[in-house]
């Protein structure tokens, strides 16, 4: 199905707490018409992902904020429709930072390629295929410079980029220890991902949970989510052990400054390294992590769940799952066929 017009959402009001339905407002317009150099693209799926959150809000950031009034922003998957450059075809697939909308004009270096891979989910290319994958990869390989033996850490274990951190990590024959909110969530770790432990932060007492699963300490732990988390992890972290910092979750609906990290002392005490990164850094090398990626992907040793809620009518009420743990994996929006 195809939408005859387009429907967009933007931004309505910068979120206070929770991000709310009528942060959002729904338009209409015409379809776009592309000029010579641009290509008009239809959004297949649209990815929901925490840093939506960032985004909506005007605090210092890594790229500007989305402005009141804009389309709001989003990774997109979707098809050439009409193409007015040499560089693309009708019906090619590609990606990019477009809008939460069903389509949308851009210039041809706006995009990149999907491929279309034999019984490979077009939707994978938004999950361990695509931006999740590729920040799971770099965070822990460049940054957390794993080796055999040592033991991994990774927090929001049981969604988009911590599921591939923890896989990633035990093909590097790391021990991995997860930490999510669920019992559900731990038994899909160790049972269906490969995970040596699983914590549930919600009903364990974390420290004692942690000692009794990193009985050698922790050597590398992988940030999504700050806070009491964090705080307890450097703690147990090793002398010289490696924190690639990708995510702060439990600090995105903050209506006050956060304090903290308390334990800050234990980065000097433990020499460690804290390096934050934006997987946009890492643009150039796209390509070779991919195909190890896909390597892995191809002889199954790397396996993914995706919630996959269908109709662009329902972004506005499906993102709060990224913050309330209602989900498990990667959260994606099917807008179109
Ligand atoms: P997820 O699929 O992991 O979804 C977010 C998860 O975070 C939830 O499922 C929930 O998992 C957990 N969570 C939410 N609120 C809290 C909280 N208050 N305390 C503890 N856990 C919480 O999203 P992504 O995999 O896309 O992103 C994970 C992290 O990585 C985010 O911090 C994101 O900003 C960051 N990121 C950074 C990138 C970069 O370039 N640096 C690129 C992509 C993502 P649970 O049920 O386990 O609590």
């Amino acid at each position: 199905m195809k939408a005859k017009i387009n429907r967009q959402f933007c931004l309505a009001s910068r979120p206070v707490g929770e991000i709310k339905e009528n942060d959002f407002e729904y338009r209409e317009q015409p379809i776009p018409v592309p000029k010579e150099g641009q290509i008009l693209v239809r959004t297949i799926y649209l990815s929901l992902d925490p840093t939506n959150r960032i985004w909506m809000s005007d605090m210092p950031q890594y790229m500007p904020p989305v402005e009141i009034g804009e389309v709001m922003r989003g990774i997109v998957l979707g098809r050439v429709e009409v193409s007015k450059t040499p560089k693309w075809r009708e019906g090619d697939l590609v990606s990019g930072l477009l809008g939460w909308q069903d389509y949308m004009v851009v210039d041809s270096e706006t995009v990149s390629p999907v491929p279309q891979v034999d019984g490979v989910p077009l939707s994978a290319f938004l999950g361990p295929l695509g931006i999740t994958g590729l920040t799971a990869y770099y965070g822990l390989i460049d940054i957390g410079r794993p080796q055999p033996g040592e033991t991994v850490v990774v927090s929001a274990a049981s969604g988009a980029v911590g599921s591939m951190v923890g896989q990633i990590a035990r093909i590097k024959k790391c021990r991995v220890v997860g930490i999510t909110s669920s019992a559900e969530k731990c038994r899909w770790l160790t049972e269906e991902l490969g995970f040596d432990a699983a914590i549930d932060y919600k009903t364990t007492e974390l420290k004692t949970a942690l000692a009794a699963a990193c009985p050698q300490g922790i050597d590398i732990y992988f940030e999504n989510v700050g806070g009491k988390i964090l705080d307890t992890v450097l703690t147990q972290m090793n002398l010289f052990g490696r924190i690639p910092l990708c995510g702060l979750i439990s600090t995105y609906n903050a209506i006050e400054p956060v304090p903290g990290p308390y334990n800050f002392g234990q980065i000097l005490m433990k020499r460690l390294t804290v390096r934050g990164f934006i997987i946009l850094d890492y643009a150039s090398r796209f390509g070779e992590a991919l195909e190890e990626m896909q390597q892995w992907f191809r002889e199954g040793k790397i396996k993914y769940t995706q919630e996959i809620v269908s109709g662009l009518e329902n972004a506005p009420k499906t993102i709060h799952k990224l913050f309330n743990g209602d989900k498990i994996g990667k959260l994606l929006i099917k807008v179109s066929e």
